[in-house]
Order: C-alpha cells, then structure tokens, then sequence
C-alpha cells in the first residue's frame, strides 16, 4: 500500500474491539477530552470567558462521543485490523454514539450483540494510511456495505430486544 494514497478493497468483516468502541470529544470543537460524561473543554470554556459579551458563545461546551473502533477485517488475501472512526462507523451502526451508548445502557450485552450482527459482513472499505507515520492501523475513511439489504445494527438491535420503531 502508498504511503498517502487512499486504497479500496473488498473485505468480510471478522469482529471489533467491544470494550473501547468510542472516546469522548468537545462538541463545539471535537477536541478530544477525557472520558468522563461531565469533562469540559478547556479551549472552549476558556474561549466563551473570553467572549463573555457575545451571547452565541456565553455558554459552556459540552461534550458528546465520537465512533472510534478497532475491527478485524479480511481481505482476499490477509487478515489486519483497522481502525474506524466516527463517519464510517455509523454507517455499519446506524446512530451516533451518543445513541448507542445510550441504548446500551440498558441492554448491557449490546456492544457483544453488534459484533454478532456485523460479523461476515461484506464491505468494501477505503484505507488510508495516517497523516502521523507513527500511527499503527489503517483507517477507515469509508464503508460501503455490499450485501444487499443491509440493515444498520441498530435497526437488528432494536428488534432483537423487542423494541419497535416509535415505541
Ligand atoms: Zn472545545
């Protein structure tokens, strides 16, 4: 693979990290913060009381969770792990993270449930190689689902724990 050049391939999708499937950021600025539901942004805050008189900016940051997941994938030819950031993830998700942290707060064994309903998906992912050479895994700038219809997790998940659209 390019150093720098995005590459598209065909991959089945084996299985993702379930303890650590997202982090915390600034909803104003998406800097990322610790993880800690009250945790604010030091940039933003600092930022609002500075600008006191401008009343769009007077309050406070707060902050929301971003998709950030390691998942295993195969190619025809390998088996590698990359990592997968918020936009493409929603794709295979169906909500932001927020929501499913929020739905799997109450149905516990969610995050286990996901992995079941994804694994062998066929998807065709675009990696890039990060702009920080250092950096360990691919990532993922893009999912596209090939099975035809393919139904976002949480749409099974909903099902799956009896909940209907609306109820
Ligand atoms: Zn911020």
């Amino acid at each position: 693979m390019e150093i720098g050049k995005p590459t598209t391939m065909i991959c089945t999708l084996l299985a993702m990290d379930q303890t650590n499937f997202c982090y915390r950021v600034c909803s104003v600025c998406e800097r990322t913060l610790p993880d800690n539901p009250t945790s604010l942004c030091n940039f933003c805050n600092l930022n609002s009381f500075n600008s006191r008189s401008s009343s769009s900016n007077s309050r406070s940051s707060s902050s929301k969770l971003l998709f950030r997941i390691l998942m295993s994938v195969a190619s025809d030819t390998k088996v590698f792990t990359v990592i997968c950031f918020d936009r493409a993830a929603k794709v295979l998700f169906g909500c932001t993270a927020d929501e499913f942290f929020d739905f799997a707060k109450l149905h516990p064994f969610s995050a286990a449930t996901t992995n079941k309903i994804l694994e062998g998906e066929m998807i065709k992912v675009t990696l890039s190689r990060p702009k920080n050479g250092n950096a360990q895994h691919h990532r993922v700038s893009q999912i596209v689902p090939l099975r035809t219809g393919f139904r976002p997790a949480i749409e099974t998940l909903k099902e799956f724990y009896g909940l209907r659209p609306g109820s």
